[in-house]
């Protein structure tokens, strides 16, 4: 027999199924595990130039209502692997303080930003490269340039609703390889191209660009100015 409680519990679960973010993966041209070996034995490139410190800010530390979501410390990213021994974010300050800025400009219309990654030691770029079959390396940061995420100055974010607590529907799901990452692609819905819009227009007030072939990466105007690195988030002080 089945009762009453349990139809209600069935259902919650089938509602909790329908709120879990689509996730998009691909497989690996080779173990993780083994990328992962070689990556830490490996080095990033040399750079010289005059580089800013390093001055990385601890996103969770910004706003009790700046929301993460680093889908790298999970099993719910592109890999289906973890690469992040930890959930966390970091920025360097200026580009920690321009994020406040456009999240609080965001609160005012009901919006929070939800981050999804930030600043990413330089080993888990050349992991995702050589873990990507060649033909989607568009969409991925060669490791022998770096990424600016290795600099602390790229954030990939979406938006939620503070009143509900969900994530807004955008053009495509987060690390899409396809053209519905395109910041420019003209398909979804009217309203998932005016959040991704809303999200766009937000950043780019606090001098944020916005990447050619992802909705959701944002660069910082100063990124030159850091060095890649490729500390790992529990050695970050
Ligand atoms: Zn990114």
């Amino acid at each position: 027999m089945v009762r009453l409680r349990d139809i209600a519990f069935f259902a919650a679960l089938a509602l909790m199924a329908q709120e879990r973010p689509a996730i998009f993966r691909i497989t690996p041209v080779r173990p993780v595990a083994e990328l992962r070996t070689e990556a830490l034995a490996a080095r990033p490139p040399q750079e010289t130039g005059d580089f800013l410190r390093s001055d990385l800010v601890d996103l969770a530390k910004l706003d009790p209502r700046v929301k993460l979501d680093i889908r790298y410390a999970t099993t719910d990213d592109f890999l289906s692997t973890p690469v992040y021994t930890s959930a966390r974010a970091f920025l360097q300050r200026p580009a920690a303080e321009a994020l406040l800025r456009a999240h609080r400009e965001l609160m005012k219309q009901g919006y929070g930003v939800l981050i999804f990654d930030a600043y990413r030691p330089w080993y888990v770029t050349k992991i995702f490269w050589d873990a990507t079959p060649s033909d989607k390396h568009q969409f991925v940061a060669d490791p022998t340039q770096g990424s600016r995420h290795n600099r602390g100055c790229a954030v990939d974010l979406s938006l939620y609703d503070l009143a509900t607590g969900r994530e807004l529907s955008m053009t495509g799901v987060y690390d899409e390889m396809s053209e519905r990452s395109y910041p420019n692609y003209a398909g979804g819905t009217p309203e998932q191209r005016a959040h991704r819009q809303l999200l766009r227009s937000a950043m780019e007030m606090q001098g944020f660009t916005v990447y050619e072939t992802e909705w959701w990466h944002f660069d910082y105007r100063d990124w030159p100015r850091y060095a890649i690195q490729n500390v790992p988030f529990e050695e970050i002080r």
